[in-house]
């Protein structure tokens, strides 16, 4: 068979063990999963109550345009409807861009560690992947802007940064775009933009004014607590949606997300409690770090990233006795850390008493 080349090597996404299949094999009744940075306040109860009493015509495929969901986006933004690209999950989202923009002898620059479909998609292109480290958490975007060069077609940033909650300010976020040419197009991954509360954060869609080379991806699988539904979004100029629409499936997004995530989106309160909590949440792991002399990184996301100076796959393992599943810093690129997703009150305290515990020996 005539597999791509650049796949052969390529391992397929490794998904969590399923919580049923923890349960049985330590014996728990319980398991709290604290590994995807899902919500731990499930999603808006309106959109349970719509379910409830409502029902979806199964037969019937869905609008492929998502016109409504579209329009509350375009509404919600102040933006145009054709600035928006529909995807199943940001994660297609960025599948389709590099799908219209990537191929052989191309390249595309991007940080490390950071959310690894960037690359994944790169090399099923066939293009180069250029990766450039973090520094202490954050990008390092002078290096950057530095190994763009006539060949890129696209720069990722990813801010709040996965995994490590990192945020790039408005300041050196603009110093940046002024520095990348007009044929690269530049992704601004905002998955967890609903989360970000610091003072100098930038309003990306502001920003798609000044920037007609600006992408922003943002999703409503993390704060808005819908990750089973995949639905995920681009903005950008009429332009390059345009571009890249013609790669987008016909019917990607259904019936059931695009709902959902209208319904979603027009609960605020809802998502202002949700930061609320999660900023709760996070001083609950900034005192315990504190207390047990640990460095991790602030965080502006809803999740942490702790360096615990041990090796972190055996730390998921002893958390995982105990009903709780983490994401081990080890595939992240923090082989002595734990990315752990803030969960309710109670759910932080006991990890971080069972953290303890496992830290005394
Ligand atoms: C979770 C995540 C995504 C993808 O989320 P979808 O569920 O596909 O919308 C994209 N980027 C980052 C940084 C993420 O953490």
């Amino acid at each position: 068979m005539n597999i791509k080349a650049q796949i052969t090597n390529l391992v397929p996404y490794k998904p969590g063990k399923p919580s049923d299949e923890v349960k049985k094999e330590f014996g728990l009744s319980e398991i709290v999963k604290l590994a995807s940075n899902e919500n731990p306040f499930g999603c808006s109860p309106k959109v349970d109550e719509w379910f409830k009493e409502n029902g979806v015509n199964h037969a019937i495929y869905p609008d492929g345009y998502a016109t409504n969901l579209r329009d509350s986006l375009a509404k919600k933004y102040s933006l145009s409807p054709e600035q928006f690209i529909l995807g199943n999950g940001s994660d297609e989202i960025i599948q389709i861009i590099s799908r219209a923009m990537l191929e052989k002898g191309k390249n595309t620059v991007m940080p490390v560690p950071s959310f690894p479909q960037y690359k994944h998609n790169a090399i099923i292109e066939g293009a180069e992947a250029v990766e450039v480290p973090l520094i202490n958490g954050a990008h390092d975007l002078q290096k950057m802007a530095e190994a763009i060069n006539e060949n890129t077609s696209i720069v990722w940033v990813c801010s709040p940064n996965n995994p490590t909650g990192k945020y790039i300010n408005k300041l050196e976020l603009t110093s940046f775009f002024d520095l990348v040419p007009d044929h690269v197009l530049i992704v601004l991954d905002e998955a967890y933009h609903e989360y970000a509360v610091a003072e100098d954060y930038y309003d990306a869609v502001e920003l798609l004014k000044s920037y007609p080379n600006l992408l922003v991806t943002r999703t409503f699988s993390k704060a808005y607590g819908l990750a089973g539904f995949r639905v995920g979004y681009g903005m950008a100029s009429p332009s390059i949606i345009q571009a890249i629409e013609p790669v987008r499936e016909p019917f990607n997004t259904n019936v059931l997300g695009q709902t959902a995530a209208q319904i979603a989106l027009g609960d605020e309160e809802f998502l202002e409690n949700c930061v609320k909590q999660n900023r709760l949440g996070l001083e609950q792991y900034y005192d315990f770090c504190k207390e047990a002399g640990l460095s991790y990184f602030p965080s502006q996301g809803n999740f942490i990233l702790i360096d615990f100076e041990r090796d972190g796959d055996l730390l998921f393992q002893e958390l995982m006795k105990n009903g709780y599943i983490v994401r081990s810093g080890k595939a992240l690129g923090y082989p002595t850390a734990l990315r752990i997703t803030i969960g309710s009150k109670e759910q932080n305290e006991k990890i971080i008493n069972v953290l303890k515990g496992i830290l005394k020996n």
